[in-house]
């Protein structure tokens, strides 16, 4: 956690749980709405599914399954010119909520779709700590 070329998320009043539980509790924490139930994400201040606003920050499992993946050989941003090759991957939360993340801590050939997987803590600053998966344990 020396110096971290990479782009940093802006943290912001509306955001800013979000962050905050990846990096005290380790936590994925999103927005549940007080009307209908609805987690969402990405962060917003109106419920997607029905308009309402506010809601209540919720801490979630962290688990989910791999939805899509890809993996990235070109570099279009030179901070990852040593990650190359890379996955990215899109995470159905078991929650509801999906996200584009990594799966760290195994080969890119053996991230496949339908893997199970968890949340996985990746602290690059003092203030930002990313949030990656691992597979899940049988
Ligand atoms: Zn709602």
């Amino acid at each position: 956690m020396s110096t971290y070329d990479k782009p940093l998320p802006e943290l912001t009043e509306d955001n800013r749980p979000f962050w905050d539980g990846l990096r005290e509790r380790s936590t994925l924490t999103m927005q549940k709405c007080d009307a209908c139930g609805h987690i969402r994400y990405p962060i917003g201040r109106i419920c997607p599914e029905c308009l309402a606003p506010g809601g209540t920050w919720t801490g979630l499992s962290g688990r989910g399954e791999v939805l899509s993946r890809i993996v990235f050989h070109q570099v279009y941003n030179k901070a990852f010119a040593d990650d190359v090759p890379y996955n990215v991957v899109l995470v159905q939360l078991d929650e509801g909520p999906r996200m584009f993340s990594n799966v760290v801590g195994v080969p890119n050939e053996d991230v496949r779709v339908g893997m199970r997987v968890r949340l996985h803590c990746d602290p690059v600053t003092a203030e930002v700590t990313i949030p990656r998966f691992v597979p899940e344990e049988p």
